[in-house]
């Protein structure tokens, strides 16, 4: 059968080798530039393919297509394929057809990351035969290529979901759904509502999801949209039965007849949102069976992950925070929320339609001065300039850090965290991250 991948990137070309090994004819087809090492791979694979242009003929001739998640729908090219009645699939639903290992799926707006590095590593602490992908690192149609895993977890993203036929996990984590992306859902909220949900969409009632229940529109789909899976709740404001929950500051677990009681003062990633993560990342732990001190020790060595609430230095006992990951206002909220002391808040870049007001409260109590970073600051110094006593822009990351250094007091905190996308200043949050985590170092 003919196998036709549109993108060439870490999904298309893990895709590729996979369907070549399963006996497909395949063709890659990116409209962009390969990257020289995965054209390397390709032709190591003796792969075809082609790239700054899209053959059509050849294209709209394949029995499948597998669409890379940074393809919209919208594109004509993709709109011709459907109209053909070409199935248009994404890796993780290629990929499943070709493992039989028990699949924990986790999706959301904010937290996959998070939830996925520390639930691999709770399976991995316990001895499971575990391979982490997805929107994470290595392609996961590659691992199930080249290895034989009896566990994944997956990190999920909305596009990937969009792309499923039968995929389906036996373990589903939706970690929150906040407003995101909406430039490729039509602009309403509900269809990306709807495309999260995807993943429980093939579940039936051996299968779990696990879910935020203080979390109001998780709970509203899930009333007006009975869906088979088992419901996992977890909280930190009010106790459920089945599911997670603080009881007495410590995490109580409940599945399956079974409580397990979890310290929550030695957890290694902190504030209240990495509480709910932790809880989620336990339960999946808990239900493919892992032991109670297995899980406890895991989530208490936990390295974290970078750019998300890392902590770089303390200088002149300032604390100095990297959680540049934070690029929506949902996680900038929670990155404040933690904050036990007076902070120095560096924020701003490439606004996605943010609304601050969100943030107001926290903002007021927590936060003493405000470094603005990006090309363009003046939404946030309308927004804060009567709040905040002390708001400076600055346009480059050095600068800022300067600033930051001259401000901070003994016990303060330098956080940033920026609630925006980065590409006006950096090209990517990752690279702001580290310039962050290098000017911290230089001071
Ligand atoms: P994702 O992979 O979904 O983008 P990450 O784990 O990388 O999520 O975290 C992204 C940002 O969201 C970080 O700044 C982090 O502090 C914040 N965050 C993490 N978990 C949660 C959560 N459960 N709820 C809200 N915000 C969160």
């Amino acid at each position: 059968a003919r196998l036709v991948i549109l993108g060439g990137g870490e999904s298309g070309v893990g895709t590729a080798i996979l369907g070549r090994n399963k006996g497909f004819e395949v063709f890659v087809s990116d409209k962009g530039e390969i990257k020289d090492k995965y054209k390397k791979v390709l032709e190591h694979f003796e792969i075809d393919w082609e790239e700054q242009q899209h053959t059509e003929d050849r294209i709209l001739n394949a029995d499948v297509v597998m669409k890379s998640p940074g393809i919209p729908d919208t594109v004509p090219l993709v709109l011709r394929i459907i109209e053909k009645g070409i199935p248009v699939i994404s890796e993780i639903e290629f990929a499943s057809k070709y493992t039989d290992a028990t699949i924990i799926g986790i999706t959301g707006s904010n937290g996959k990351t998070t939830t996925t590095m520390l639930t691999n590593h709770i399976l991995e602490e316990g001895g499971f035969n575990v391979g982490m992908a997805g929107n994470i690192g290595d392609s996961y149609a590659k691992m199930v290529a080249e290895n034989n895993f009896d566990f994944y977890v997956l990190e999920i993203s909305s596009f990937q979901l969009d792309g499923i036929v039968d995929f389906k996990p036996h373990i589903a984590i939706i970690t929150n759904i906040t407003p995101d992306h909406l430039d490729r859902y039509g602009y309403k909220f509900e269809n990306y509502i709807e495309s999260k949900f995807l993943i429980t969409k093939n579940q039936d009632n051996h299968d779990y999801l696990i879910y935020d229940t203080d979390d109001e529109v998780l709970v509203k789909w899930l009333d007006e949209n009975p869906i088979q899976s088992k419901l996992l709740p977890f909280s930190i404001e009010k106790e459920v039965g089945e599911g997670a929950c603080l009881v007495n500051n410590e995490i109580r677990i409940n599945i399956k007849g079974e409580t397990t009681m979890m310290t929550t003062d030695k957890l290694a990633l902190e504030g209240r949102h990495n509480l709910k993560n932790t809880m989620a990342a336990s339960m999946a732990a808990k239900l493919v069976g892992i032991r109670k001190e297995t899980i406890r020790q895991s989530i208490e060595n936990f390295q974290g992950a970078p750019h998300r609430l890392e902590k770089v230095l303390k200088i002149h006992h300032v604390q100095y925070i990297n959680d540049s990951k934070a690029t929506n206002v949902n996680a900038t909220y929670y990155a404040l929320d933690s904050m036990s002391s007076p902070t120095v808040w560096i924020v701003g870049g490439v606004d996605k339609g943010n609304n601050y007001m969100e943030l107001m409260p926290l903002v007021r109590e927590k936060v003493k001065a405000i470094i603005c970073l990006g090309m363009d600051n003046s939404k946030i110094v309308d927004v804060f300039g009567n709040v905040v006593d002390l708001i400076v822009e600055t346009y480059a990351m050095e600068e800022a850090i300067k600033v930051a250094y001259k401000i901070a007091e003994r016990g303060d905190t330098v956080l940033l965290s920026p609630a925006c996308a980065s590409f006006d200043l950096f090209n990517s949050y990752e690279d702001r991250g580290d310039q962050f985590k290098e000017a911290v170092k230089s001071l």
